[in-house]
Formats: structure tokens, sequence, C-alpha cells
């Protein structure tokens, strides 16, 4: 019997493993959040120009000014959600759709909203090509998606001025919420866990550069120009 041939491993997953080597190094423990990092081929979220950067471990820009974030910030995010079984997450801030891919992969049922149409579009597309079943909106997501709650987790990748009462508002009780919080250039990070009817409880997690959340409950239209 001839021995079956070994796969050889493309440079992309190379840098991928490589890169999730680094994150495991850096302090990122979930072995749930790794394996996913692992196999989300994120050179397919980058823009064409940049896909040799892809497995840097920084953020890069994508279309509308807008970025990508950081695998160790998507990382450490999706890490703080701390939800180990399926669960509903709604994403603020689709951008790439690189996290929502990242969220998907472990299972989870994921709506993701986008504030610009061309950028929704294009990572509807992208994550419909590398098979993650996510439900892409366009909108204003400081106000939510209330049809679509209430939900086990929130992720919020966009810093806001504070945390959105709405959004709070369509956790389930025992819920998290993980969002950046603070000034237009400079935020810390939050888990915020809804403790019941009326109450929540929040917990600083360090420091985070994000750009701003936009929208009713984020900053005024102008400071994303
Ligand atoms: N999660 C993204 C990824 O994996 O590529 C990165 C998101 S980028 C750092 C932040 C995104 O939030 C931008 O695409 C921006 O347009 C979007 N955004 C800002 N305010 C928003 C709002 N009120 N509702 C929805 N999206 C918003």
């Amino acid at each position: 019997m001839k021995p079956s041939p070994q796969r050889q491993s493309t440079p992309f997953e190379l840098q991928r493993q490589a890169l999730v080597d680094s994150l495991r190094a850096r302090g990122v423990t979930s072995s749930r959040v790794l394996a996913a990092m692992a196999a989300v081929p994120r050179e397919q979220f980058v823009p064409p120009a940049l896909v040799m950067r892809a497995y840097e471990d920084s953020a890069l820009p994508i279309d509308n000014r807008q970025t990508i974030s950081q695998p160790f910030t998507v990382a450490i995010m999706t890490q703080a959600l701390e939800l180990d079984e399926p669960s509903r997450i709604l994403e603020i801030g689709t951008g790439s759709g690189y996290q929502a891919a990242v969220l998907a992969a472990m299972g989870h049922h994921v709506i993701s909203i986008e504030r610009h149409a061309a950028l929704s579009q294009r990572a509807r597309t992208v994550l419909a090509a590398a098979g993650y079943a996510v439900t892409c909106r366009v909108g204003d997501g400081t106000i939510g998606y209330r049809e679509g709650g209430p939900y086990d987790g929130i992720i919020v990748t966009a810093g806001a001025p504070d945390v959105p009462e709405l959004l709070a508002r369509q956790l389930r009780i025992g819920g998290r919420m993980v969002i950046p919080v603070g000034s237009i250039t400079e935020q810390a990070l939050y888990r915020v866990v809804r403790t019941g009817e009326q109450t929540w409880k929040g917990e600083e997690l360090g420091q985070a550069k994000f750009v701003p959340l936009i929208g009713r409950s984020g900053w005024d239209d102008s400071v994303g120009r």
C-alpha cells in the first residue's frame, strides 16, 4: 500500500500558523479562539493590494477610511466574550468581515451591522466565498438589531463615547458585551455583563485604539469625515 502524499502547507497557511503561535505567546489562552484564527484566511479579507501584509499583527486600512482590526485585538475581544457554546452574537462594525468570520468559525450565529453599504457588500461577498454564514445588515449599529436578539454576546468594533443603552438592553441576562469606550482617538476596552433586568456590571480589560463609532448613540458623523 502506497503512503498517501503529505499535503504541503501553503505560504499563507504557514504565516497564519506563525501568527497564531505569536498570539498564544502574547497571552491569548482560548484554544477555541486560536483554532478559529488558525482556520480563517485573513488574506481574503484584507484589500488585494495588502495581501502580503495579511499576517502582520497590525490593523490595516480598508475602504471608506476604515480598518481591519489587529489580529491580537480580535483575539482578545473574542476571548473576552467567554462564549464556549454556539451562541447568538451581534457585531457592530462589519468592516472587512474578518471578526465576523472568526466568530462564525467558532460555530456562533452572527449578525453583523455596518454603516457603510459598500463595506457591508464586500464583506458579504468575501464571507460567502470563504464559506461563513453571517447575516450582514447595513445601518446604525448603535441602535442594535432588536429583531435578532436577545444576544448572548455583543461585540462593538469601533470606539464609542459611552455604552449605547439600546445595545446593553439587547443582551440576554448573563450575556456579555465587549466594547471600546473613550475618546475619538483612544479608548479602554470594557466587558459589560447584563446581571439582571435593570442591572449591568462593567469591567475594564485594557487599552484600545479604534476608529470612531458613528451614530445616534455614538459620535457625530462629522468626526468620521
Ligand atoms: N470588525 C471589523 C473587521 O473585522 O474588519 C473592523 C471594524 S473597523 C475597526 C470599525 C467599523 O465600524 C468600520 O467599518 C465603521 O464603518 C463601522 N462603524 C462605525 N460606526 C458604526 C455604526 N454606528 N454602525 C455600524 N458600523 C459602524
